[in-house]
């Protein structure tokens, strides 16, 4: 279980928006000829990094700044414009470690739309019809929408219907040749149909699943730590993807698992002997299908702006469901006789947009790295970040999970980071972008006393965390632990959040659990913003949290390692709390799920005259629960059953059903599979329902669970 304070969020509604989000730039007054030298230099400095070595140094969305205060100038002043500047060229330069191959149709770039809002997709299809002179009563411009892949893009020659070569796109002109490493991706054919063309280059995007990277970064830190040379890990997927493409060893080429979208062509023969065979962009992308390349099957024909709009919100919407990255969708004139009409400039099509979503990774500063202290005393260095709007809120803290974590990513205060929220996930410190750094920075070793008490922090061996030794002396643990034993799954004390707890753990009125059960109305009256009637109400939910259940009890105690599975299988194993307050370690193996780690805390737990003190004053203060004769599991009348809820149940609630089950004996799951006995379906029950049937596992409805929870077998 998480603090929230961990989560490093504002709540909705107190977007840092009003405050600047960036620390305010020192820069002297420059020249514009100054201002473009310079960033021409950052920008060539940055790409060479991010194409040519697979290794960004700034994430993309400051590149885009900067690459866009460039174009600005430029417009501005026209006779700063030089032919090697970033916004005239594609991509990076080839390595000379491969064979160059020139591209006999450019592989060119796509523009940019960074209003990330519903305008840009509507900028776009004003644009376009401007250009082709349409007027207002001409009817909606027909579009094709894809996703924009985050990987690299990759030429695939095939000649005789054998693929003959792939290249890497490089500066748009000239790729690298990678042949080798592109036979290791499964879902690229290496021979085509007989209809194919005699020459068919297919365009298209190598990139890494989300899966895929993470188990492959989690191989390169196994290496990093057995101490293989020259291991590094990858900061996201794309750059993953792009290191494994321009491996030299196919051998590590293939142990890197890659994947392949096609979203367009290059050179192809006969081109025009009897006419295009395909009227639309849509219609050729059917054919790759059919050819056996995979294409998206989120490819969408749409009509008009509207049509665009509505797909980049739909995109936007499943866009975290993904298995994998993608930055923003694209747009593409369908009509492939208006592509020609609408021709290129210099680096891009202009039939085609990119539209990107919000970024997912941003620039920001370490103003301090503070040291929380949790539950059980884990002590958890936090970065305290210059406020930066990423992912779609402000992130303002980052756990940085202990000191080797730290240490590993070496993040320092005053550091510049790359900080990354995608999805609901904790916001994360990518990478450190070490050229900002100022001198001195200190490395960040961890305190060798707890922040809050001043007990000794130790490290135990083998172990990556460090604790604080003060228990329950420490405030900090205290008020963990009250807010454990609260929780809607342990005690179950409705009203008491985690400000409160602050409150009445500072104030010196709780100090153990026991305590929270002697509070009176004035004691909580007198605290902040606390209404007579919450306080009314929380002494009733405390009254009401007293009527527990052992295995509820169990778990409100917050014992290292036991969660709420194993206290109920503790519960079920002795029936009374003495029985566990006295059990051998020996005598707790022989729990299910309880294995020597969990046997030594539960033993050590009970161990300490302080938590045996607790738990007495806990039951003084009116705490009960059924208590009953320890029962083996195989005496329970649902026992060897396993069973997985999926769906709205009409009778009673998820939760509920879990309870009851479990009382039973039966084992409740969170996946279906060829192990599982039953799987009880509510209405709008997805794919747990479809992988039962597939499996062959039997489906009971509310009634199936009635005749369960009557302990019989349906
Ligand atoms: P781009 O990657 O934004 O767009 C063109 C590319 O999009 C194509 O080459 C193709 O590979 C890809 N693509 C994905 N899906 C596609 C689809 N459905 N149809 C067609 N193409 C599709 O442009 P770019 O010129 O390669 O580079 C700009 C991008 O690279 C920017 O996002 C920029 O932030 C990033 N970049 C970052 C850094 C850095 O330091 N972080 C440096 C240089 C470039």
């Amino acid at each position: 279980m998480q603090h929230p304070d961990l989560f490093g969020e504002l709540p909705p509604g107190e977007s840092a928006a009003a405050a600047p989000l960036k620390p305010p730039p020192s820069i002297p007054e420059r020249s514009p000829a100054e201002q473009a030298a310079e960033l021409r230099t950052s920008l060539h400095r940055y790409a060479h990094a991010y194409y040519t070595l697979d290794a960004p140094e700034v994430p993309d969305a400051e590149y885009d700044r900067l690459f866009r205060e460039l174009q600005a100038l430029e417009a501005a002043h026209p006779e700063l414009l030089t032919a090697d500047s970033p916004t005239q060229r594609v991509g990076g330069a080839v390595l000379d470690a491969f064979a160059q191959v020139t591209h006999r149709v450019p592989m060119l770039s796509i523009r940019t739309e960074t209003d990330t809002e519903a305008s840009g997709a509507e900028a776009f299809d004003t644009r376009i019809r401007k250009e082709l002179g349409l007027t207002e009563a001409d009817p909606a411009v027909a579009y094709v929408g894809e996703l924009k892949f985050d990987g690299l893009a990759m030429s695939l020659r095939y000649e005789g219907g054998l693929l003959m070569q792939a290249a890497t796109r490089g500066d748009g002109e000239t790729g690298e040749e990678v042949t080798a490493n592109i036979r290791t991706i499964g879902q690229i054919p290496l021979r085509l149909p007989p209809d194919a063309p005699d020459v068919l280059e297919v365009r298209g995007e190598v990139y890494m699943r989300r899966d895929d990277f993470e188990a492959l970064n989690e191989r390169q830190r196994q290496r990093i730590a057995a101490g293989t040379k020259g291991e590094k890990t990858f900061v996201n997927p794309r750059n993953a993807a792009a290191g494994a493409v321009r491996q030299l060893d196919s051998g590590i080429a293939a142990e890197r698992p890659l994947s392949f979208f096609a979203y367009g062509l290059g050179d192809i023969t006969p081109a025009n002997e009897g006419g295009p065979a395909w009227a639309t962009h849509h219609d050729l992308l059917m054919q790759l299908k059919a050819w056996g390349f995979p294409v998206a099957e989120q490819t969408a024909c749409v009509q008009g702006a509207t049509g665009l709009v509505a797909f980049h919100q739909r995109m936007a919407t499943e866009r975290d469901a993904l298995p994998y990255d993608i930055d923003g969708v694209v747009y593409k004139v369908n009509d492939l006789t208006l592509q020609q009409q609408l021709g290129f400039v210099t680096r891009e099509p202009r039939w085609a947009v990119a539209h990107k979503y919000p970024a997912q990774e941003e620039m920001t500063t370490v103003q301090a790295i503070d040291v929380q202290v949790g539950r059980t005393g884990k002590l958890t260095p936090v970065a305290k970040l210059f406020p930066v709007f990423v992912g779609g809120v402000t992130v303002t803290n980052a756990t940085l999970h202990n000191e080797l974590e730290a240490r590993r990513k070496d993040v320092r205060v005053g550091d510049t980071v790359i900080v990354r929220r995608a999805g609901d996930v904790i916001p994360e410190v990518v990478s450190v972008v070490l050229d900002r750094r100022p001198p001195d920075a200190p490395q960040f070793t961890m305190m060798s006393h707890c922040p809050v008490c001043g007990s000794l922090a130790e490290r135990e061996e083998g172990e990556a965390d460090h604790r604080c030794t003060g228990g329950l002396f420490c405030s900090a643990q205290r008020k963990q632990a009250v807010w454990h034993f609260a929780h809607r799954r342990a005690m179950d004390v409705d009203g008491l959040g985690d400000k409160l707890v602050d409150q009445l753990v500072d104030s010196g009125q709780v100090n153990t659990l026991a305590d929270l059960y002697h509070l009176k109305l004035e004691n909580l009256a007198s605290m902040d913003r606390m209404a007579e009637k919450s306080a009314v109400n929380l002494l009733d939910a405390l009254e009401k949290s007293k009527q527990a259940t052992l295995a509820r009890f169990v778990f409100a105690l917050g014992i290292r390692h036991v969660g709420e599975a194993t206290a109920k299988e503790l519960a079920r194993h002795f029936g009374q709390l003495d029985a566990i307050m006295v059990a051998s370690e020996d005598a707790l193996l022989q729990v299910a799920d309880v294995g020597p780690i969990v046997a030594h805390s539960i033993r050590t737990f009970f161990d300490q005259a302080h938590n045996r003190e607790v738990v007495q004053a806990l039951r003084d203060a009116g705490v009960t629960w059924a208590e009953g004769d320890a029962l083996a599991p195989t005496e329970m009348p649902l026992a060897g059953l396993t069973v997985v809820l999926t769906g709205t149940l009409q009778s009673m609630g998820r939760d509920e059903a879990k309870d009851k089950l479990e009382a039973l004996g039966a084992k409740v799951a969170g996946s279906v599979s060829k192990k599982t006995s039953y799987v009880v379906a509510g209405t709008e029950a997805g794919s747990k329902l479809d992988k039962a049937q597939s499996l062959g596992v039997p489906v009971l409805d509310d009634a199936g669970l009635a005749v369960l929870l009557n302990g019989e077998k349906p």
